[in-house]
């Protein structure tokens, strides 16, 4: 089963691909986390990265299909993966699509959450993340900023800043949006709601997964 979550920074694709990969046992595969650790390492590449990251660009392809590559060569994508944040480009989508084509095993479906752009920018306002296990939460929603899952204390990701938000949002139309286009053609995409509660995109999600 390989599935890709598209959808606007903030659109609830972390949260989804985290709820799809337990229940379907295939790992969540996501850049954004991928670059975060390197940053947090001080690698080059995180280096690299975060120059991009905080302007709210998008991180050059090659550089992110490098990732791919040796990301999917781990073991335990061998029942497939749910990516959340990958493909962002039409050039990325394609070179995934040829590593699926070599493998035998397309791409099952591409899952769009739909959220309008002021919805985004207030969600993204009361967003915090843990920085040991990558959950997220909106401050509305809990009593204590506090990880559920390990106990950290919560942090604002500094690209959720507003004026960074915005910025990516602008990047998410230019370079992303495409790509509704691209899989609607493939005949693999699936839109859903991002903004009627979480239950109820899962529930829609998981009908289309079944047909
Ligand atoms: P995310 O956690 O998915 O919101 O990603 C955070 C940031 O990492 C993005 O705003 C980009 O700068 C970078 N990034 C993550 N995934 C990609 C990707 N597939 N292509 C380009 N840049 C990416």
């Amino acid at each position: 089963m390989n599935l890709v979550m598209l959808g606007a920074p903030g659109a609830g694709k972390g949260t989804h691909g985290n709820l799809i990969s337990k229940k379907l046992g295939i790992p969540k595969i996501s850049t954004g986390d991928v670059f975060r650790h390197h940053i947090e390492e001080g690698t080059e590449l995180g280096l690299k990265a975060k120059e991009y990251m905080d302007k709210g660009l998008l991180v050059p392809d090659d550089i992110v299909m490098d990732i791919v590559d040796w990301r999917l060569n781990h073991g335990d994508c061998h029942k497939g993966f749910i990516f959340d944040g990958f493909p962002r480009t039409i050039a990325q989508a394609e070179h995934l699509d040829k590593i699926l084509a070599e493998k035998g095993e397309p791409l099952v479906r591409a899952i769009n959450l739909e959220v309008d752009d002021d919805v985004i920018i207030d969600r993204m306002k009361n967003r915090r993340v843990c920085p040991k296990c990558g959950a997220t939460y909106n401050i509305l929603h809990i009593e204590e900023e506090i990880c559920d899952e390990c106990g950290t204390a919560l942090i604002i990701r500094e690209d959720d800043e507003e004026h960074t938000v915005r910025k990516r949002i602008v990047e998410y139309h230019k370079k992303s949006q495409p790509l509704i286009d691209y899989y609607e053609e493939q005949g693999i995409l699936f839109r859903v709601k991002g903004n009627e509660g979480i239950t109820h995109a899962q529930e829609e999600i998981f009908k289309d997964l079944e047909k």
